[in-house]
């Protein structure tokens, strides 16, 4: 199914827009006869228009269509969430246009926003099926090729890629007609300077976020390394989150709050320098006392060593002279036994004599 087709004579219709776009009444080619040939704009096979069971207009592709149509694959889910945002696009006051192809067919916008003067344009993507982080970065880089700008949609609760390129995942309306109705529950920050961390928002409606960012009061924002934990809405929990829409004030005030940070810091690092300094100092003169008294120990051991050297030169000394009296006395005693011998000797040989 796809919301625009083409007519043979007023060229491109589109479903979602009064008169068809072409002043054309909805019954003029609605169960018209004779049939008028519509065409699909991507693949050129035959369309006709149909409603669905909610009375929403769009175009179905005849029979034997080619399997390949990208128009004729996309869900119901994904041609209502472009009919919202075509709607949201056109209560901001600029033009949309449904499944806007490229000239030179690199690209098709599901929704192109065109600013009320025509020198802005932005494309809006419904994209609810699963894309790779490489894939959907590279169709972001082909419209700012083009100084185009884009935001990719989701009402899927898990989307991979809404950090990586400009994102929002959306809760779609309980009506989904009703596009009040439709919620933006992530991809909306803001930086909250007082708790100094950064909040995602819960509670703008997809109608009010295409207002803001067309009127750039919202811009695609890369949260700083430091604030990359930021608040659930009404709760304490974090989530880690790189990147959001947000407003300049936001951006000014966690601009306001690094720098704070960074003078914080510049503080600190003097601080701890100053108390590392005197921690040295203070390490010196520890140093220094130290070297002292292992010098006065030092000068005390000699001291003390001097004098155990000297008492015991003494006593050597003393040892010594003793010694000399002993051998002295003994060799005066062996002396005075050997004159006693000698005398005894002689006594028994006059004996002797006198025998
Ligand atoms: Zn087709």
């Amino acid at each position: 199914m796809s919301f625009t087709a083409l007519h043979p004579e007023r060229g491109r219709l589109d479903a979602t827009l009064t008169g068809l776009g072409q002043d054309l009444p909805w019954e003029g080619i609605y169960r018209a006869r004779p049939r008028i040939r519509l065409t699909c704009p991507e693949c050129g096979h035959g369309v006709h228009a149909k409603l669905s069971p909610r009375r929403v207009r769009y175009f179905a592709h005849d029979p034997g269509r080619s399997p390949h149509c990208q128009l004729s694959l996309e869900s119901a889910d994904h041609h209502l969430l472009k009919r919202v945002l075509a709607e949201s696009i056109r209560r901001a006051g600029w033009s949309a246009d449904l499944e806007v192809p490229a000239p030179d067919g690199s690209w098709r916008a599901d929704v192109m926003a065109t600013s009320p003067s025509g020198e802005r344009r932005m494309a809006w993507e419904a994209q609810l099926s699963p894309i790779s982080g490489d894939d959907i970065q590279m169709r972001t880089d082909r419209y700012s090729a083009e100084q185009i700008t884009c935001c990719w949609v989701s009402s899927r609760d898990r989307v991979p890629w809404l950090r990586t390129v400009p994102g929002i995942a959306v809760t779609p309306a309980h009506l989904p007609e009703v596009v009040e109705g439709w919620m933006v529950h992530d991809g909306v920050v803001s930086f909250g300077p007082r708790r100094g961390a950064w909040a995602r928002v819960g509670d703008v409606t997809l109608p009010a976020f295409v207002r803001w960012v067309l009127g750039d009061g919202l811009i695609f924002h890369t949260i700083g390394r430091r604030y990359r934990r930021i608040h659930l809405p009404g709760s304490n929990a974090t989530v880690r989150c790189s990147a959001g829409w947000t407003t300049q004030r936001s951006i000014d005030a966690e601009s306001a709050h690094e720098a704070m940070r960074q003078r914080q810091e510049a503080a600190k690092h003097v601080r701890q320098e100053r108390e590392r300094k005197a921690a040295e100092r203070r390490e010196q003169m520890e140093r220094d006392r130290q070297r002292q008294e292992d010098e006065r120990h030092r000068a005390e051991v000699e001291e003390r060593n001097r004098r155990t050297r000297i008492e015991w030169e003494r006593q050597s000394a003393a040892w010594e002279a003793e010694h000399r009296e002993e051998l002295r006395r003994q060799r005066q005693q062996a002396h005075l036994q050997e004159l006693a011998r000698l005398e005894r000797d002689r006594q028994e040989q006059a004996a002797a004599q006198q025998w």
